[in-house]
């Protein structure tokens, strides 16, 4: 079992501590807790995959502890063993029905301790890499837009802390339903495949961030970016892809086009609003009207009619 698992023990007792301590320290990373603030404290810090927890302790039982750990959706997922000497039924009962996955019984017996927290550990592996996969879109291999929302809700958060600027850019392939029509399915799959590769390559910065967000429409999310730097940007992006040929089966070569719309904001309310995709959405549509192949980006918001750009080809020069 990989040391990537961080697995929170806590035990009034020390010497229950260090027992196993011992017994792990070659299965994954431990955090010790010694009463169930302190659990409750280093679950919510540092979000380990796995909690073992000692039932009797005197300022808060464990049950109490798991009480709170489910009614937190940080903690809410983490996995509980529950260490006890107590061997009643109801006990058991009382435990699995708080929400335990399992029972470690005190005095430890070496091996079952190690196998029942690698048993555990390996279901925690198969769910990450379930979870993975879910985020991912199948026919591009980029996140989805599951993925993007959960990404948005972190970004905007994250951006609201430093007051930094979040833009979005939505991006549509232009015609895309004429490549499908004229060249079949499987070129249509091929020219997604391609602007999504190109995409990835284009966001580079950490925390930049694309999607498929559905079809032939990608999502871009670039924290900390403003509006002049995210509108170059995505000007960048079309130019790129409007001279990026793509081979059809026939031979021919394919120029596909980008229409793009973008917005940009410094979040000031913890909670994400539409609003952002929203106008961005509107400036692609707005993109698509004044004849594709072009970047739109929203006005600023609250504040006065502010100034819709425009770049592409005829477009007038982006005002500065
Ligand atoms: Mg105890």
């Amino acid at each position: 079992m990989s040391t990537d698992f961080t697995v929170l023990v806590v035990d009034d007792e020390k010497h229950n501590r260090q027992l196993l301590t011992e017994l792990l320290q070659h299965e994954c990373r431990l955090v010790l807790a010694k009463n169930g603030e302190q659990a409750l404290a280093r679950a919510s810090e540092q979000q380990p995959d796995l909690i073992l927890l000692d039932v009797v302790m005197p300022d808060m039982s464990g049950h109490a502890v798991i009480r709170q750990l489910k009614e937190d959706d940080g903690t809410r997922d983490i996995p509980v063993i529950f260490i006890t000497a107590l061997d009643s039924f109801d006990d058991q009962e009382t435990g699995l029905e708080l929400g335990a996955v399992d029972y470690i019984a005190k005095p430890f017996h070496p091996p079952i301790v190690r196998a029942r927290v690698r048993n555990h550990l390996r279901l925690v592996e198969q769910r990450r890499l379930l979870e993975q996969l879910a985020m991912l879109d199948n026919l591009t291999g980029i996140p989805n837009r599951r993925r993007f929302v959960e990404t948005l809700a972190q970004e905007w958060r994250r951006c609201l802390r430093h007051a930094l600027p979040l833009s979005l850019i939505v991006a549509d392939i232009d015609h895309f339903k004429r490549i499908n029509d004229t060249y079949g399915h499987a070129q249509g799959d091929d020219a997604l495949r391609s602007v999504a590769q190109a995409l990835k390559w284009a966001v580079h910065r950490p925390g930049d961030f694309v999607c498929r967000y559905g079809g032939e429409e990608f999502v871009l999310l670039l924290p900390g970016v403003d509006a002049d730097g995210a509108f170059a940007f995505a000007d960048c992006v079309r130019q790129h892809i409007a001279t990026m040929p793509l081979q059809t089966a026939n031979g021919k070569p394919l120029q596909l086009t980008l229409s793009l719309g973008g917005a940009s904001h410094v979040p000031t309310v913890p909670d994400v609003s539409d609003a952002l995709f929203l106008a961005a959405d509107r400036a692609l549509y707005d993109a698509k009207h004044a004849g594709r192949n072009r970047v739109v980006w929203a006005p600023p918001r609250a504040d006065g009619p502010g100034t819709r750009r425009l770049a592409g080809p005829g477009a007038p020069a982006m005002p500065r």
